[in-house]
């Protein structure tokens, strides 16, 4: 990507579109194109359509899509199929018909099946049957890879999928019923500290096992990819490392300074057992995570402490 190049980041006030939009500006790429939600409903086609016709963006980062935690995914799976669908299909078949040089299709690591052997290889996609509570979601990014590879195949273009592991940092949500574990966490022990809560409560069992890649290394990635990779193969994005639910609660309480108990509730679901990408392909690649959990962890509560 030149650095004169015109840039479209579909999702750009979104955690991850947010984190490229700002990786992008450190390096020095200044024509960008970008609408927000209000601006341009991603779900209809001809207004997707009409933007990248009379814009004509050089590349394309489709960081826009429907996210959730477990919660969120279990409670509108239909809002979380539909609007995936149509938000990818537009993007990627317009950015067909406007002769789009390169797009960036951003999965998600819910793509592999349940019992994926550990860490997970990109081989492993469609290998076996999906963890339930995320399954409409997972299918549409599916159907993403999917399209990417079938346009590259047809239409000989140079679309890329990157399946990033779990993901936090700054412009995370932090909304207690959709968010993620790793925010909810942040937010339940900051207020618990503030409010002199005796304990806290973790969803599940505390046993499952997740990775979790702070989003500028993620924004760092797929820039990287975007220079560097071409082909239809997806490459997993993550930091080669997890770590349980319990871990990850008493990382955040220790960084929050809360005294308290934590406490599971276990009617809640636990989810895929474990989640952890083989990274050794984009390692070998030339890239690697740079910032430790702990790190990442402290960024992310100084920044809710700030915005919040
Ligand atoms: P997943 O990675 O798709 O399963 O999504 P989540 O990040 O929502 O959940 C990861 C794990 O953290 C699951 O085992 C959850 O039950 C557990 N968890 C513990 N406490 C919380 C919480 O407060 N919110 C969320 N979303 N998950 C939690």
């Amino acid at each position: 990507m030149e650095k004169s190049a015109k840039i479209y980041i579909a999702g750009h006030t979104g955690l991850v579109g947010s984190a490229i939009l700002r990786s992008l500006k450190a390096q020095g790429y200044s024509r960008f194109l970008l609408r927000t939600i209000d601006e341009l409903d991603l779900t209809k086609q001809s207004l997707v359509e009409g933007l990248m016709q009379d814009e004509k963006p050089d590349f394309v980062f489709l960081a826009a899509a429907k996210v959730g935690g477990i919660h969120a995914n279990d409670t509108y799976p239909a809002e979380f199929i539909y609007i995936n669908l149509q938000i990818q299909t537009n993007i990627i078949h317009s950015a067909y018909k406007s002769g789009v040089k390169k797009l960036c299709f951003l999965g998600s690591s819910c793509i592999y099946p349940k019992f994926a052997a550990q860490p997970i290889n990109e081989e492993s996609l469609l290998d076996g049957k999906l963890e339930p509570t995320n399954e409409p979601y997972a299918i549409a990014k599916i159907a993403g890879i999917k399209m990417c590879q079938a346009y590259n195949r047809q239409y000989r273009t140079d679309y890329i999928s990157v399946m990033p592991t779990n993901l936090y940092g700054l412009y995370d949500n932090f909304d207690l019923k959709s968010s993620h574990v790793l925010p909810a966490l942040i937010r339940k022990f900051i207020e618990a500290r503030k409010d002199e809560a005796p304990s806290v409560t973790v969803w599940g069992t505390g046993k499952p096992r997740r990775e979790f890649l702070f989003v500028d290394d993620l924004a760092d990635a797929c820039i990287f990819l975007m220079n560097n990779y071409s082909g239809s193969e997806i490459v997993n994005i993550g930091v080669g490392k997890d770590v349980s639910i319990l871990e990850l609660a008493n990382i955040i309480k220790e960084e929050v300074e809360y005294k308290g108990e934590i406490i599971f509730d276990s009617t809640k679901p636990d989810g895929t057992p474990q989640k952890l990408l083989d990274v050794s392909k984009i390692n070998k690649l030339g890239w690697t995570a740079k910032t430790p959990l702990r790190e990442g962890i402290r960024k992310t509560i100084q920044w809710y402490l700030e915005n919040k």
